[in-house]
């Protein structure tokens, strides 16, 4: 096995300060990444997961704040958990996660474009994701990993909130396009090993987050703070039906259909453990917005 501290992090990186969003991907692309709170991006940085010659603070030209049911992508995860506007799913995916610290820094877009928490993808190996031949963790350490869409990368997609979004039926307008939230993400692919389909100078703007009649989400941890999602569900009650989404069951955010979805899972010997979890999770959060009032 490979194992490479793969780069050093680079000392001389030039920081923008754009005044418009047209200013800022026209500085976005090669050599040069979208910095929001820093939270993730600073970390993978310093490590040398992710090289750039440039560093564009979008803190200026991406909205911040809640307008009805409008959420600028520069709102922090505390600003959010605080909200009582917003769909109570939302608000529970934002108080679970990461530490108050973490939260009064970290920005919503910042926080659906996160990177793996795989270890063996954190620490530099060259696994399948970072360009290798094969996912080292089927074979090895993963008891964090994923039950779905882990034929080529068994990593679990720690978001809560995009989990959260995805059960609200959450559209995101970006500065190129409006999709739904769902579509912001696809399965690696041998071709295309990319876990999102933003393009590296386009930006995520706001988000609209339509009202449920009601919603919760509930969270599976090894701490009871502090800790990404073992398994995460979101319910979200509107006239027409449930939507349920999971987070850290799959390489990206994951919707069921109903709760016998969970029956085609293919957990690793490690993660069978989590079939378990979410059903017992859907259950409960399938009772708890059936029985919320309006
Ligand atoms: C120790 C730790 C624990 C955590 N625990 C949890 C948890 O339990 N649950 C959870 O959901 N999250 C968790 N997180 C993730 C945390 O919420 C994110 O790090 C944070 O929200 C990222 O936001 P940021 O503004 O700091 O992003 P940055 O670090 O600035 O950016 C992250 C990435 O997003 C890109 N980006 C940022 N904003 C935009 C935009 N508007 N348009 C296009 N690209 C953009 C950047 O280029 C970069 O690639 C944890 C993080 C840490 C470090
Ligand atoms: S789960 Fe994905 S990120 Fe982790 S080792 Fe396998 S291919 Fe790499």
């Amino acid at each position: 096995m490979r194992c490479a501290r793969r780069r050093r992090a680079r000392s001389d990186v030039e920081l923008l300060r754009p005044s418009s969003a047209d200013e800022a991907t026209a500085a976005l692309g090669n050599g040069s990444r979208a910095l929001a709170g820093g939270t993730e991006l600073v970390p993978l940085l310093r490590e040398g997961l992710v090289r750039a010659d440039t560093l564009v603070q979008i803190g200026d030209v991406v909205p911040r704040g809640i307008d009805g049911t409008r959420i600028g992508a520069g709102t922090t995860l505390a600003e959010l958990e605080e909200e009582p506007q917003i769909p109570q799913a939302l608000r529970e995916a934002c108080a679970h996660a990461a530490s108050p610290q973490l939260r009064a820094m970290g920005t919503l877009g910042g926080n659906l474009l996160q990177a793996t928490r795989c270890w063996y993808w954190r620490l530099g190996f060259d696994c399948w994701l970072h360009g290798g031949e094969r996912c080292l963790a089927k074979d090895g350490a993963h008891r964090e990993h994923a039950i779905f869409g882990n034929e080529s990368c068994a990593s679990a997609h720690p978001s809560d909130i995009a989990a959260a979004l995805v059960a609200l039926g959450a559209t995101l307008r970006t500065t190129r396009r409006e999709l739904p939230v769902t579509e912001l993400y696809r399965l690696p692919s041998e071709d295309n090993r990319e876990v999102t389909t933003l393009a590296r100078d386009e930006l995520i703007l706001d988000l609209t987050v339509p009202s449920p009649e009601a919603s919760t989400y509930l969270k599976a941890m090894d701490r009871r703070k502090w800790a990404f999602p073992l398994v995460g569900v979101a319910a979200a009650r509107f006239a027409d039906g449930i939507r349920v989404a999971l987070a850290g069951v799959a390489p990206i955010p994951w919707t069921l259909d109903d709760p016998e979805g969970l029956d085609a899972a293919t957990p690793l010997p490690g993660t069978a453990y989590k079939v378990e979890i979410a059903r017992a999770l859907v259950r409960r959060a399938l009772a708890g917005v059936a029985a919320q009032p309006r």
